[in-house]
C-alpha cells in the first residue's frame, strides 16, 4: 500500500476560512505534521489523530519525516498556514521526494492543497489594496541573500507593484524592514498608502492604516504582512484602495462616466495601450517606427523614465460645437481647438455630427476657458441629454432659433438613463433629420410638432411617431420638461427612449404606436 502526502494550506487561521478540501483532507489523513502553533489553531478539525508538531525552524525534517511516513504507507497531512505554496511547506515537501529520486507515477501520492494566502486575507480586512499588479516579498533572509531582496524590493518598487511583504520583522531581524522602507522611499512618495495586518483572522488581530513615511511607528512582528499600495492606491473611511486602472473618463459633467463595456476596448479609447490608441498597424508600419524611434533615440529615453510617477491620469472629454444654429467652424477655432488637443489630444468627428475633444488633463478649466474664449459651445457628452438643431437655412428661416437656444439651455447635458439626442429642426422640410431623433420637433407656422420615439440605429430603424401637431410656443418647454423627467425618472439605466415607450407604452398623454417595419430579420449585433 503506497502512502500519500497532502500538503495542506488553511487559510489565515480561523475556521471560516479554510477550504472544504482542506478539512476533507485533514479528516481523511492518519497523521498531522506540523508548527506547533499552526497545530493549535486547527486542533478542531485534527481530533484524534497522530500530531507531529515541531519547532519553527525545523521544516526540513518536518518534510522528511512526512515523506518516511507516506512511505510507510500512510496518509500524512503536512500544515501550512496561508498557502501551502506561498513560503509554505509545498515546495520543500517536492525538494525532499526530488533528492530521493520520486516520480509521481511509482512513488508516494502528492497532493497540494490550496489556501487562502495572507496577502488575500491582509487585503480584504484593509479594503482592496491589491486590485492590480502586485507581489510578494519575504524580509526573511535566513535562506535568501539579503542583496537579492534589495534588489526584488528595489525592482517592484520601481514598477509601481502593490507589495505585501511577508515575514517583515522578527525579534532577531530588525533591519530589514528599516531598509525596505528605505528603498521604497527612493520611488514612492512618503503618504503612500500602508497596511499593517497582524494575526488576520484570528484572536489577536491588528488592522493599522498608516503611510510609507509613518509604518515604523506601528507594531510590526513576526505575524504581521505589510501590504504597500502602488502610485495611485488612496485611503477612503479608512479603506486602502487601489483603482483598477491608471486611466479615467469623465466629461463635463461632475460624475465620472466609465465607458460602456463595448466600447472600452475600442483602441481609440485605450490611448494608453501597447497599441497607442491605433488599430492594428502593419508589420512594415511597426518596422519602420522602430527604426525612427532608433534614429532618434527615443527607445533609450523611454527606457530611463522614471516609472514611479504614474498617477491616474484623467481623460476629460467635451463636444464642441460652434453653436446650436450654427454649423460653421472659424479657421480661428480650429486652431485654438488643435491647440487644446495638443500631442495627446484626439478630435473625433461622431455619427451624430459632434465633434468631440479628448485630452489628458488634470486642469479641464483651462481647456474649457480657452475653448470658451473662441465662441465654442461646450458640452458633456456620455447618457445626457444633447439638443441638436438644423442651420435654420444659415439663418434664414431663423424664427425657432431662440426656441432651439432656450431648449439647449435648459437640456443639454442632463443626465439620463441613456443617451437623448433632441431634434430642433426649423421647418416642415426637417432636413437636419429631426424625426429621427429620440425626440424630435419641427417649427411649422409658429408652432411645433413633436415627434417620440424614433429607433435611430439598426436595421430596423424608423422615424418617430408624430404625437402632436401645433404645440403652442408657450407649451413646448413645459412639455419637454415633463417628457424628460419621466424618462429620467421611470427609465431603466440604459434603457433607449424608444424602448422605454415600448415597454410603457404611454409617454404623458402620448399613447405608443407601433413604428418597427414588419419585416422577418435574423437578430444581428454589433460586429456581425
Ligand atoms: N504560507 C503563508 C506564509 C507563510 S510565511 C501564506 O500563504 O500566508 C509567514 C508570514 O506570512 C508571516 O510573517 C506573515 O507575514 C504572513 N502571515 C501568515 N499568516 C498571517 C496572518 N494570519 N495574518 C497576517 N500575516 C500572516
Amino acid at each position: 500500500m503506497k502512502g500519500k502526502l497532502v500538503v495542506v494550506g488553511f487559510g489565515p487561521g480561523s475556521a471560516e476560512h479554510i477550504t472544504e478540501r482542506a478539512k476533507e483532507a485533514l479528516r481523511e489523513s492518519d497523521c498531522i505534521i506540523g508548527y506547533k502553533t499552526y497545530v493549535d489553531l486547527i486542533a478542531e478539525f485534527i481530533e484524534g489523530k497522530e500530531i507531529i508538531s515541531t519547532g519553527m525552524s525545523e521544516e526540513v525534517s518536518r518534510a522528511q519525516a512526512a515523506v518516511k511516513l507516506a512511505e510507510e504507507g500512510k496518509t500524512v497531512a503536512v500544515i501550512s498556514s496561508g498557502d501551502a505554496g506561498v513560503y509554505g511547506m509545498a515546495g520543500l515537501v517536492y525538494e525532499v521526494l526530488v533528492e530521493q529520486g520520486w516520480k509521481e507515477a511509482e512513488g508516494v501520492g502528492v497532493e497540494i492543497v490550496p489556501g487562502i494566502s495572507a496577502i488575500n486575507s491582509c487585503a480584504s480586512l484593509l479594503g482592496a489594496p491589491v486590485m492590480h499588479d502586485a507581489c510578494t516579498i519575504s524580509l526573511s533572509d535566513h535562506l535568501t541573500p539579503w542583496e537579492l531582496i534589495a534588489k526584488r524590493i528595489d525592482a517592484a518598487g520601481a514598477a509601481d507593484f502593490v507589495i505585501a511583504l511577508y515575514n517583515p520583522k522578527s525579534g532577531r531581524r530588525t533591519r530589514q524592514i528599516v531598509e525596505a522602507q528605505r528603498i521604497l522611499l527612493k520611488h514612492r512618495s512618503p503618504d503612500t498608502p500602508v497596511g499593517l495586518v497582524k494575526s488576520a483572522y484570528r484572536e489577536r488581530e491588528q488592522v493599522v492604516i498608516t503611510d510609507l513615511k509613518n509604518m515604523l511607528d506601528h507594531d510590526i512582528g513576526m505575524l504581521t504582512t505589510v501590504i504597500i499600495g502602488n502610485s495611485t492606491t488612496f485611503l477612503y473611511d479608512n479603506k486602502m484602495i487601489t483603482p483598477r486602472g491608471y486611466q479615467r473618463k469623465y466629461t463635463l459633467t461632475s460624475e465620472k462616466q466609465p465607458l460602456r463595456p463595448h466600447e472600452r476596448l475600442k483602441p481609440k479609447n485605450e490611448p494608453w495601450a501597447l497599441h497607442g490608441g491605433q488599430e492594428e498597424k502593419t508589420d512594415l508600419y511597426k518596422l519602420g517606427m522602430q527604426a525612427l524611434r532608433l534614429l532618434d533615440g527615443q527607445e533609450k529615453q523611454e527606457a530611463s523614465r522614471p516609472l514611479f510617477k504614474q498617477k491616474i491620469e484623467s481623460i476629460f472629454e467635451v463636444a464642441v460645437s460652434p453653436g446650436v444654429a450654427n454649423k460653421m467652424f472659424s479657421a480661428e477655432q480650429l486652431l485654438v481647438l488643435s491647440k487644446a488637443a495638443g500631442e495627446k489630444g484626439s478630435i473625433e468627428y461622431t455619427p451624430h455630427h459632434q465633434v468631440i475633444l479628448r485630452v489628458p488633463t488634470e486642469d479641464p478649466e483651462l481647456i474649457t476657458a480657452s475653448l470658451q474664449d473662441a465662441g465654442f459651445l461646450l458640452s458633456p457628452i456620455g447618457d445626457v441629454v444633447t439638443v441638436k438643431a438644423c442651420d435654420f437655412c444659415d439663418g434664414e428661416k431663423k424664427d425657432a432659433i431662440p426656441y432651439a437656444e432656450q431648449l439647449h439651455e435648459k437640456f443639454d447635458g442632463l443626465d439620463m438613463p441613456k443617451e437623448l439626442k433632441i431634434g430642433l429642426n426649423g421647418c416642415g422640410m426637417a432636413c437636419y433629420g429631426a424625426v429621427k431623433d429620440d425626440i424630435g420637433i419641427v417649427f411649422r407656422k409658429g408652432k411645433f410638432d413633436l415627434f417620440l420615439g424614433a429607433k435611430t440605429v439598426g436595421r430596423t430603424a424608423h422615424a418617430g411617431q408624430p404625437v402632436a401637431e401645433g404645440v403652442e410656443p408657450e407649451a413646448l418647454v413645459p412639455l419637454l420638461e415633463e417628457i424628460i423627467a419621466e424618462y429620467k425618472e421611470k427609465g431603466h439605466p440604459n434603457e433607449r427612449f424608444f424602448k422605454y415607450f415600448k415597454r410603457v407604452k404611454k409617454i404623458q398623454n402620448f399613447d405608443y404606436r407601433d413604428m418597427e417595419p414588419k419585416i422577418n430579420l435574423e437578430p444581428a449585433p454589433c460586429g456581425d
